[in-house]
């Protein structure tokens, strides 16, 4: 038997689809026992919501006030202080998770595995290198495996699951010498752009961020959410939030709209899981054609004020 322990991302009291994906990847390591922790000030919620994912045995949540924040600083004593009786220690290789499990790693005093894109045996993984031009399958030596889960390589893991919830006492000796001041977020009323299903994006050739906005009204009337490239973030056109890449976001929408974007190799690692790409770029010899499944060589200043006529007009 593996017992598996999943990190549970959450905010606002929802569990973040994060989780569902963990779960998934938690359920294909053979003979596995799933249990999702939920660190939280007030758990409850939290938990209830991860206690009807399939597949998942049990639910523990750790209240405490100081759990109000996901401060890696705090939390990774409290798993590595849980973590005891399990093979596994899984986490999403979300911000949350790249934060958090690196820190879990080292206290339990073994390495992690990062990026586990696919399930091999209890001990080995498949995980993207060199950007995702490679696939390298790693076995684990050490007795504990901690590791981050590619979200963007598994499907969530359905409802119809009712597994126990139960509460666990706060570790004791959790530092205090990380504290919450503030977080400064970009607010949106468009989708998340790590679990999109529509992805519009834009890259260099869009030139200011008041050009930009033609991509963001183009995405509302889609309900998309927006993304951008590198290059497109640091020349100030769009925020750093919305980066998709390597040094970015890695997505898996089921349609991604890539506006002047080149196709850098950095970029592509970011939508290689996108179902349907289509590319609209002037250049007939850019590296995105080669994996779009629909492109369009034109400029993008005409293609997106039409797509928007005729979406209207629908
Ligand atoms: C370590 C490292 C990490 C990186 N991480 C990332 C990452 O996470 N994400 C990322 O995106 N990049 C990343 N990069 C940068 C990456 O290598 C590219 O520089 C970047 O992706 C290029 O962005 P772009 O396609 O917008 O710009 P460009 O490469 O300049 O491409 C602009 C494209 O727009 C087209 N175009 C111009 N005008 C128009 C028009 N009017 N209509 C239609 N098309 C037009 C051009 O033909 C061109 O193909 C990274 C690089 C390094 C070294």
């Amino acid at each position: 038997m593996n017992r598996i322990l999943v990190i549970a991302e959450h905010a606002g009291g929802r569990l973040n689809p994060s989780t569902a994906k963990c779960v998934t990847c938690a359920r294909a390591i053979p003979q596995a026992e799933v249990t999702v922790l939920v660190l939280a000030a007030d758990g409850a919620p939290v938990a209830a919501q991860a206690a009807t994912l399939a597949g998942v045995a049990r639910v523990v949540h750790t209240d405490n006030p100081a759990n109000a924040q996901p401060l890696a600083a705090v939390l990774a004593p409290q798993i590595a202080a849980l973590a005891g009786p399990y093979s596994h220690v899984l986490g999403p290789s979300t911000t949350f998770g790249r934060d958090l499990m690196p820190r879990v790693a080292a206290l339990l005093g073994t390495s992690q595995i990062s990026d586990i894109m696919a399930v091999d045996g209890d001990r080995r993984f498949k995980r993207p290198v060199y950007a995702g031009n490679a696939i390298v399958t790693v076995e684990v030596t050490s007795d504990k495996i901690v590791g981050t889960v590619r979200v963007a390589s598994f499907e969530a893991a359905p409802a119809g699951g009712n597994a126990a919830v139960e509460s666990a006492a706060p570790a004791a000796g959790i530092p205090t010498h990380t504290r919450f001041v503030s977080v400064s977020a970009g607010k949106s009323d468009r989708p998340d752009l790590q679990t999109a299903s529509k992805v519009v994006s834009g890259g260099r050739a869009l030139g200011s961020a008041e050009n930009f906005e033609i991509l963001y009204r183009l995405a509302d009337r889609l309900g998309a959410a927006v993304g951008a490239s590198r290059a497109a973030v640091d020349a100030g056109y769009a925020p750093n939030e919305l980066q998709v890449g390597q040094t970015g976001k890695i997505i898996s929408p089921e349609l991604y709209l890539a506006f002047g974007i080149s196709g850098a190799i950095q970029h592509l690692t970011g939508i290689k899981d996108a179902r349907t790409i289509v590319a609209v770029n002037k250049d007939s010899e850019a590296p995105i054609f080669e994996v779009a499944d629909i492109g369009l060589v034109a400029d993008l200043f005409q293609v997106v004020p039409e797509l928007e006529r005729l979406l209207g007009a629908g």
